[in-house]
């Protein structure tokens, strides 16, 4: 492991996580190396922060929520605006710390002020209904409030949006927060907390602490503090959260992964289709939950689409997040053993290796945990790549006889995160997107990202709960029934 400058960011503050407004080290002071996934070099160290830790953050955040939730919508609602404002002061920064964190190549900054400013937006419109009442002389009302003291557990894929996907609802509707960001990748959860702070977001309201999953994470999810958990990551980690959860009936929401499919019918639109397949497996290097990483194709396409797949994938450029390239490694050797594990299931299944399969040669590869953009042909749909999330650049295609079997494919795992339908049949499109099981269907288009306001969330094991939109900050709040006897 090579060393690297500890200061990366003025952001950040090596070997610190916040709590209560304070920037500490563990009660431990032992640390956590964050490394670059393009050379395995040390970028800085984090607080491994445990069960006393976090106890610590649920103290603070306990603190502080009296005033916040007290505070007058519009307040919360101007704080989230200045936040965005912050953010967008920091864009390019935020950026270029979560693309080295991740080894993502960036392809410009995400929309974090546009998110926020969207829940802000929803913050002072937050309200309760007047019922009707079996007595006329009785008022029946609904008031939403907040949970109380919340926490998230956070993935290292998108770590940025994540962390505002997830404290800008819960904080909005009035509830304070403790956030577990990913080992992996903290930096970008790190960065925007200090910015929370710099727009004025009072002390305790926000508080990361970092640390391992099954340390911090399960400190987190255990605690019968937390009047309600949200989790994003993989379904075998949601599964431990949500047993630790039902000791202390938290209630919980799930994001989890997915095994998403494109289908392409024989009348799709190739042209439009194949980049947008490519660039969905290859963005990231494939580790976003709603890759559509399986290619359900009718028969008479199959061919040409197979061809035109392996010509666009040979054609991404692999490098570090700094060059101008399509795709960077993935985000640690672990990651990258686990997807070689699955090319080798692939090819014993009996699936057809079309291209990659390997790890690119040069010197830019030396160090870093990259992986080619793979492509298999005539896979088994009942075969482990075909099934299991691998989360990294592979893509495999399954070729079927017609719509029935097409969807019959689409909806044969446990997953049901996201779909794309290509097809130029308006009827076929509107009868395919209604037959998915899936919380999110795109037709002729990559991904449902272009909707802010779009609610986010899964079907069957990919999770349940919704992120994003209006869903996202009711979900933080709890309805309370008042019934007033009028009576004199
Ligand atoms: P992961 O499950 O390994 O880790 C996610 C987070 O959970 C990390 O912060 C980790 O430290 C923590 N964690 C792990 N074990 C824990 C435990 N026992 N108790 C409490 N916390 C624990 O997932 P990952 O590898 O970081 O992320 C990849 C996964 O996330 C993929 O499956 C992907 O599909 C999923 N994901 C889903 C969405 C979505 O919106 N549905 C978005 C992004 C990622």
């Amino acid at each position: 492991m090579k060393e690297a400058p500890a200061l990366i960011s003025p952001l950040l503050e090596e070997n610190t996580m916040l709590v209560g407004g304070k920037w500490l080290a563990a009660t431990s002071t032992e640390t956590i190396d964050v490394l670059n996934p393009a050379t395995a070099e040390l970028l800085t160290r984090i607080p491994r922060g445990r069960a006393d830790d976090v106890g610590a953050a649920i103290d603070a955040a306990a603190l502080a929520l009296p005033a916040w939730r007290s505070a007058s919508p519009a307040v919360r609602a101007a704080l989230l605006r200045r936040w965005a404002d912050v953010i967008d002061q920091h864009a390019a920064e935020i950026e270029a710390l979560e693309s080295i964190d991740v080894g993502r190549p960036s392809a410009g900054p995400r929309p974090l002020g546009g998110m926020l400013q969207f829940v802000a937006g929803q913050v002072d419109k937050l309200h309760g209904e007047s019922l009707p009442t079996h007595t006329p002389t009785n008022l029946g009302l609904t008031v939403r409030e907040p949970y109380g003291v919340v926490g998230a557990i956070i993935p290292w894929n998108a770590p940025a949006p994540m962390f505002v996907l997830d404290v800008a609802p819960a904080i909005g509707a009035g509830n304070t927060i403790v956030v577990k960001p990913a080992e992996d990748a903290p930096l970008a959860s790190l960065a925007l907390a200090r910015l929370a702070e710099e727009a004025g977001i009072p002390p305790g309201v926000i508080n990361v602490v970092t640390g391992y999953g099954h340390e911090a994470g399960a400190a987190l999810a255990g605690d019968p503090r937390i009047r309600r958990l949200s989790f994003t990551g993989s379904p075998a980690a949601g599964a431990a959260v949500m047993a630790a959860c039902a000791k202390n009936l938290t209630p919980l929401h799930l994001e989890l992964g997915g095994k998403s499919p494109h289908l392409v019918f024989a009348d799709a639109d190739l042209d439009k289709a194949v980049p947008a397949i490519v660039r969905g497996i290859t963005m990231n290097s494939g580790q976003i939950c709603m890759a559509g990483s399986r290619v359900v194709v009718e028969r008479s396409v199959h061919a040409e689409l197979v061809e035109r797949l392996a010509h666009g994938l040979a054609q991404v450029s692999v490098g570090r997040w700094d060059q101008p390239v399509q795709m960077g490694p993935l985000v640690s050797s672990r990651q990258r053993e686990r997807v070689l594990d699955y090319i080798k299931a692939g090819q014993e299944d009996g699936a057809r290796l079309v291209a990659g399969g390997g790890t690119p040669s040069g010197e830019t590869y030396d160090d870093g945990y990259f992986v080619e953009p793979t492509l298999f042909d005539d896979v088994d749909p009942q075969s482990r790549i075909a099934q299991e999330e691998i989360f990294g650049p592979v893509l495999s295609v399954i070729p079927v006889d017609d719509e029935e079997s097409a969807i019959a494919v689409a909806n044969g795992t446990v997953y049901g995160l996201a779909a794309y339908v290509w097809t130029r049949d308006v009827a076929r499109a509107v009868r395919v997107a209604k037959a998915i099981e899936a919380g999110q269907v795109s037709v002729n288009a990559g991904g449902a990202w272009d909707a802010i306001g779009a609610p986010f969330g899964g079907y069957k094991n990919s999770g349940f709960g919704r992120t994003q939109g209006a869903d996202a900050v009711l979900e933080h709040t709890q309805v309370k029934t008042i019934t007033i006897d009028g009576t004199p």
